[in-house]
């Protein structure tokens, strides 16, 4: 077992997100499936008077996540690189809905990332109380809407 995983605040929209080190490779990956923010954080060979190695650092602002959840409770999960289309959006609703003997469809959802508002918007589904930082879920102090609505598209 070469990595650990725990959570940290997303420094983008403050939900939950994965943090993950590589004991063996040093590089620490941070994912957020809540707005789709990721970083990955490696070694780099390059020789500097004091070090053969520097620290790169890369940083996507993602443009939202997916969780299709299976009946037994298995899910996927994924972030998005390049913004949401209509016709992504309109197959996750075909696949989830066509598929709901397969999936649990109260937790399945399909976020996007509002940069503009800095907020996170659930397009499919309902936001995962879970991934709140604080269980009580201060307004002030998140991205995300107490009461997170679909949005109609
Ligand atoms: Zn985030």
């Amino acid at each position: 077992m070469a990595s650990v995983q725990d959570e940290t605040k997303c420094p983008q929209c403050r939900a939950r997100a994965l943090v993950e080190f590589n004991c063996r490779t040093l590089v620490e990956v941070v994912i957020c499936f809540c707005c789709g923010y990721n970083a990955r954080t490696a070694p780099t060979r390059r020789k500097t008077k004091t070090s053969k190695y520097v620290l790169r650092r890369t940083v996507h602002a993602g443009c939202g996540a997916y969780r299709l959840t299976a009946k037994n409770g298995i899910a996927q999960m994924a972030v998005f690189h390049t913004p949401l289309t209509r016709a992504t959006i309109a197959q996750f609703k075909r696949d989830t809905l066509r598929e709901s003997l397969q999936f649990d469809t109260t937790a399945c959802y399909l976020s996007r990332w509002n940069p503009r508002r800095r907020q996170v918007v659930m397009v499919v589904g309902i936001f995962p109380k879970e991934f709140l930082w604080d269980e009580t879920g201060s307004a002030e102090d998140s991205a995300h809407p107490a009461e997170d609505k679909p949005e109609v598209s």
